[in-house]
């Protein structure tokens, strides 16, 4: 579903992103882990185009794009699309405070897809109620809490039914006894076959969820394996030390 080739980033003088490759498969979870800095957040960002890698492609779907070229229309309408093939969820909820839950989810599929009110309506509905929220439709971000918000940041992400899911430190900024609805949420998609990339540092998420762990530091991938070798037999002695001190 995802291919990144050679993906490059640096801000500035600094070097962020060192010839990223990475395929993920349809289907696959695959967890994200490293110190901070290493450059989790911005290949995220580059694989969306939020942020533009310097050099390198994106493919997401059968949206191909190379980066370094001029934004012209037609570049910009293949941005376009291969965002709408991916779901970003991000680690501050970015909900519309002025919208209901329920309208924050509808927004996507009637201005984006130009889905009719009354459908795009009842596909929230299914969606609240699949991330356990639908008494809680009518309220206003503000009313709810941090893990109900980021329940529904997550469903909106999926009114969009892109075919990948990206999570960056989604539950970093709750309290602990929130963590577990939003992760419950994730790991119901993931049992369904929703294909995700996450980064966290959830211990034990990454260990029950992942097909697939990648580590990473200094904008390398460092080592990338099964939950159970990355945790039990890592090969790398950075990934050890990782994995000693948030343990
Ligand atoms: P964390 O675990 O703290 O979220 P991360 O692995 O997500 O870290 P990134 O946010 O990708 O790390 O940042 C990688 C490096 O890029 C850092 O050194 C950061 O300071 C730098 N960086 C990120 N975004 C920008 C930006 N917009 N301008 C300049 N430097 C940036
Ligand atoms: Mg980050």
């Amino acid at each position: 579903v995802i291919k990144l080739q050679d993906i490059k980033k640096s801000f500035d003088q600094i070097t962020v992103l060192k010839d990223i490759n990475l395929t993920v498969n349809k289907r696959e979870v695959v967890v994200i882990m490293g110190p901070s800095g290493s450059g989790k957040s911005t290949l995220l960002r580059c694989m969306t185009f939020l942020e533009e890698p310097n050099g390198g492609i994106v493919k997401v779907g059968t949206k191909e794009v190379k980066s370094g070229l001029p934004l012209n229309k037609k570049r910009k309408t293949t941005i376009r699309e291969l965002r709408q093939n991916t779901g970003f969820v991000f680690q501050q909820f970015n909900l519309f405070p002025h919208k209901t839950a329920l309208e924050n989810v509808m927004e996507g599929p009637i201005v984006i897809k130009k889905m009719e009110r009354d459908k795009a309506k009842e596909k929230a509905i299914a969606l609240l109620t699949k991330v356990g929220l639908v008494d809680r439709m009518d309220h206003y971000p503000a009313k709810l809490s941090g893990g109900q918000q980021q329940r529904v940041a997550i469903a909106r992400a999926l009114s969009m039914e892109p075919m990948v899911m990206l999570y960056d430190e989604p539950t970093s900024a709750l309290d602990p006894e929130l963590v577990r609805e939003v992760l419950q949420v994730m790991k119901d998609l993931a049992k369904e076959g929703m294909t995700m990339i996450v980064v966290t540092h959830e211990m034990s998420f990454a260990r029950d969820v992942a097909d697939r762990i990648i580590f990473m530091d200094e904008g390398v991938i460092v080592e990338e394996g099964s939950s159970k070798q990355i945790f039990n037999n890592p090969r790398e002695e950075r990934t050890q030390r990782f994995l000693q001190d948030v343990n």
